[in-house]
């Protein structure tokens, strides 16, 4: 395989994060679905092979608004998800060219900023049943074969996430500790609180941090008000990295995920399907100086590995690298008020403008 050759030496996922807040762009699904490049509901990432440009330039957009990694999108793109499409023969096509698009983003930073990770990306199978060997052991061998592409299209490291049963997150960790590179493991649980299968949220970080996975934490499903309480505990439990990718979403105590997340917000059309998830939840999107509150937050925990999963755009990515510190290609185009023409306070505003402020 061909070696990239980058100018200066490109530090580890762990050498980052001792140092300081690492970034992780997630949530692709959502982005590429509202860019036009993919069904809603069925989710399959077949834009790696449609139309790679407008996966690259998704990496790209997130890489200029300060994601250090470059996750590769193959979420849903398993065996059984192509099975389900009638198109398992693409399964490894798909697979590959998605790796390839991440490397090739990763590779080639912005001038001036550090090369990408590239990681391979395994996640909930959906097919995992509690003590069903049958089913155990067909995910294993769909996590064997993504976790052996992804190293052979060099990786940097493997992310595990949206997990909701503890035991095939634990599954999968096995798997990707095999490789020897670095590992993510991020899970998700459903709005019960609880892994399915009857494991706290915090014992299965617990394990996860004892089988080895680098960085632990959640990822998906729930708003910054309902990770961070996990957060705190998951924090205090464990001594290696923590991670929190939330959604953009105003979850509550009650409504803890997104999937039952009801519009109260006067909505006089709703979805044909009956619920706002997956394609009815703009108006209960987090604004950018909540997810700037939710990130300086973690960070105050401890938790150096931060990003947004779906509903993730670039804007909200800044967003979470600017509120640790950290200063983005993004951040030459950050909200600048002061030039607006009514509400600005430069001082070629006029004040017949500024005074219409309040009517307007
Ligand atoms: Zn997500």
């Amino acid at each position: 395989m061909e070696e990239y050759k980058s100018k200066e030496k490109k530090r580890s996922l762990l050498e980052r994060l001792n140092s300081g807040p690492v970034i992780c762009a997630e949530g692709f699904l959502f982005e590429i679905e509202k860019r036009g490049y993919m069904a809603s509901g069925e989710f399959v990432p077949m834009v790696s092979l449609d139309h790679p440009e407008a996966l690259e330039n998704l990496h790209k957009d997130f890489q200029h608004a300060g994601s250090d990694i470059v996750q590769a999108f193959t979420y849903n793109g398993h065996r059984e998800k192509m099975r389900v499409i009638g198109k398992e023969e693409l399964l490894e096509p798909l697979n590959r060219a998605a790796l390839k698009i991440a490397k090739k983003v990763a590779t080639c930073p912005i001038e001036g900023t550090e090369a990408n990770l590239m990681a391979g990306n395994i996640s909930g199978t959906h097919i995992w049943k509690e003590d069903d060997s049958k089913s155990n052991l067909e995910v294993e061998k769909m996590f064997t074969e993504m976790v052996g592409w992804a190293v052979e299209e060099g990786a940097d490291m493997l992310i595990g996430e949206t997990f909701y049963y503890a035991k095939e997150a634990y599954k999968a960790l096995e798997v990707m500790k095999k490789t020897g590179l670095p590992c993510v493991l991020t899970i998700s649980p459903m709005a019960e609180n609880i892994m399915r299968d009857g494991i706290s949220v915090v014992d299965t970080c617990k394990e996860l941090e004892q089988l080895g996975a680098e960085v632990v934490g959640l990822n998906c499903f729930r708003g910054p008000e309902t990770t961070l309480p996990f957060l705190r505990k998951i924090r205090k439990a464990v001594k290696c990295h923590v991670g929190a990718l939330p959604v953009p979403l105003r979850t509550t105590k009650k409504h803890p995920t997104f999937f039952n997340l009801p519009d109260k917000n006067g909505c006089k059309s709703h979805a044909p399907h009956g619920r706002t998830f997956p394609t009815a939840l703009d108006p209960l999107f987090c604004n950018r100086y909540e997810i700037r509150k939710f990130a300086k937050e973690a960070f105050k925990l401890g938790v150096n590995y931060l990003g947004i999963c779906c509903g993730a755009n670039p804007m909200l990515i800044r967003e979470v690298a600017e509120a640790v510190g950290l200063i983005v290609p993004a951040s030459k185009y950050r909200e600048n008020i002061s030039n607006h023409f009514m509400y600005g306070t430069n001082k070629r505003i006029p004040k017949h403008m500024k005074a219409y402020r309040d009517k307007a």
